[in-house]
């Protein structure tokens, strides 16, 4: 069976720093460079400004009595502060949690249980949620707002703890934080994995330089022109609360490259964005480059500085990749496969050398395969559930050894809960997905979260909720629901209980479909690929 791992080309490990001593490192020597840019004010983040502002709040941390084994939270969109709060965080050796700012009170409540915060940086939009959830958990000691300079018991003010005088002394002799980047875990995500409701994904400081020395090998083989302009500047647009998101930002921080931060998709900023950037490469969900094809409005601009695309998040459908390569002539269109339990892409398209439909090949140092339902390693063009080996797979989940012994098994292999199959140039090819996950707009949406909620109902006997499949969004959550005998509900009452409680990507936009029984098989498993079938056949 060793013949059928595919193993990725093997790299030598050259960064044993925890990602907090490289970020330093790095940060000292881009002190002039200009990281990040604001799309809506044009305000700047230099190395420098970052650097101060983080050394500032690393120190706050210490007296704070916060440090290794302590996590720090951020509910935010995307802004120029963000990045401030992880580098301090890795400075002395704090855990980040970033959360989606769309989250309600229940979600919160949930979500903060498993990674138990000491503070939480927050837009301050989500002060009024994250007061409300302080008062039941607590750990949380402040919630730190973005742009107020409000101060008391609750809420601390970010500008006032990081303004302060120029002090570069301060900085030269900042130290950060020793500890083991294998042990430790840099960030928690949050994800639902292959089963139940949202888990906290551990990824320690290790998966986090191997993915940066595994991605950076990649990049230093890109061809590109003599002729060409080789500034690679990036629009920041996926949420950072998504490790896709996460991670993207903190590599080009670390790589010295321009990021334009875009808090909210606007079409006329984003394109605006290319334009005046002459952005080169766009890495985005296919939600992103469904709306590149089909909006009339991205006819009015002059798009032809972008050389290349790259989708990762969810699946692209093969239309929209054909209309992408003949309306743009991209020199590159690929794509990149990934979990949040793989800190980020880990299978790729090689650049310039992509196959229509392929997420591409293992990245080096990683390793995949494809299984049988009894865990046989299958050769070319043979559908299986696709596995993971490597410096990039997560720790586990947090406080969930059971669902993390169910998904990474004892030899260390993550069981991914997709289906795909590889080709005779060992190109993969993402066909279904096992698991229970719904993904809207590269979003992840949990059925049985939805479920729960659905049977709560007192007029809902059973509930089930699957991805309805849509070109723009990937899939729209949409409900099979039995009625208790004798008691009627309608649809929107269900939408109603659903928007009152869960947040904007979960809402079944697909519908409510009544019917008279759940399909399930003899262990009462839910048969979600009969309900699928039927969704789209009405
Ligand atoms: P997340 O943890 O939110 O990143 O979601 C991971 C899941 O998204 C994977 O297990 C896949 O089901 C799906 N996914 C991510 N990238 C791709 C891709 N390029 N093609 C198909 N599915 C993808």
């Amino acid at each position: 069976m060793e013949e059928n791992i595919i193993k990725g080309e093997k790299i030598e490990r050259k960064i044993f720093w925890n990602v907090g001593e490289l970020t330093y490192n790095l940060l000292i020597n881009f002190k002039n460079t200009v990281l990040q840019i604001d799309a809506a004010t044009n305000q700047e983040l230099t190395g420098s400004i970052l650097l101060k502002r983080a050394v500032r709040l690393a120190t706050f941390f210490k007296k704070y009595g916060i440090g290794l084994g302590d996590t720090v939270a951020i509910m935010s969109e995307n802004r120029l502060e963000y990045c401030t709060v992880p580098v301090a965080s890795f400075f002395v050796g704090a855990t980040i949690a970033p959360l989606n700012p769309d989250y309600t009170v229940g979600e919160l409540n949930h979500i903060l249980n498993f990674s138990k915060p000491k503070l939480i940086f927050a837009t301050p939009s989500a002060a009024s949620k994250l007061k409300q959830v302080k008062e039941k958990l607590d750990c949380v000691k402040h919630i730190i707002l973005f742009d107020s300079n409000e101060e008391n018991d609750i809420f601390l003010s970010f500008n006032n703890i990081i303004k302060g005088s120029e002090d570069e002394n301060a900085i030269s002799t900042f130290s950060v934080e020793k500890y083991n980047p294998k042990e430790t875990v840099a960030a928690i995500f949050c994800s639902s994995g292959t089963t139940g409701t949202p888990k906290g994904v551990m990824i320690t400081h290790d998966n986090i330089t191997s993915c940066i020395e595994i991605w950076s090998h990649n990049i230093s083989r890109m061809k590109i022109d003599k002729n060409e302009d080789p500034r690679d500047v990036i629009i920041g647009i996926t949420p950072f609360c998504h490790s896709f998101g996460f991670i993207t930002m903190y590599f080009y921080i670390l790589r010295g490259k321009l990021m334009i931060v875009s808090q909210k998709f606007s079409p006329t900023i984003f394109l605006d964005t290319i334009v005046k950037y002459r952005i080169r490469t766009i890495v985005a969900p296919p939600t992103l480059l469904v709306f590149l094809i089909k909006n009339p409005i991205v006819k009015q601009y002059d798009l032809s500085c972008v050389k290349e695309v790259i989708a990762g998040a969810s699946p692209l459908g093969k239309e929209t990749e054909i209309e992408l390569r003949e309306r743009f002539k991209f020199r590159h269109a690929g794509q990149s496969y990934g979990m949040t339990e793989t800190t980020w892409g880990v299978i790729s398209s090689p650049h310039q050398e992509t196959k229509l439909g392929s997420v591409g090949r293992i990245l080096p140092g990683m390793m995949a395969k494809i299984i049988d339902d009894k865990g046989n390693a299958l050769g070319p063009y043979e559908n299986g559930e696709l596995c993971l080996k490597g410096p990039m797979i997560m720790k586990g989940y947090i406080g969930n050894e059971a669902t993390t012994l169910n998904c990474i098994d004892e030899d260390r292999w993550l069981h991914t809960g997709d289906v795909a199959y590889y080709d005779n140039d060992k190109y993969f090819f993402i066909v279904d997905r096992t698991k229970e996950l719904i993904k809207y707009k590269g979003f992840q949406v949990a059925p049985s979260e939805l479920e729960d909620l659905l049977l709560s109902h007192p007029a809902v006997n059973d509930a089930a909720v699957i991805g309805l499949p849509d070109e723009y969004s990937g899939e729209l959550p949409l409900a099979f629901v039995v009625k208790k005998p004798g008691k009627d509900v309608s649809s929107d009452e269900l939408k109603r209980l659903i928007s009152e409680n869960l947040s904007s990507q979960k809402q079944l936009r697909g519908g409510v479909i009544f019917i008279d029984e759940i399909p399930r098989n003899h262990v009462g498993k839910t048969l979600r690929r009969v309900l699928k079938i039927e969704a789209v056949k009405r």
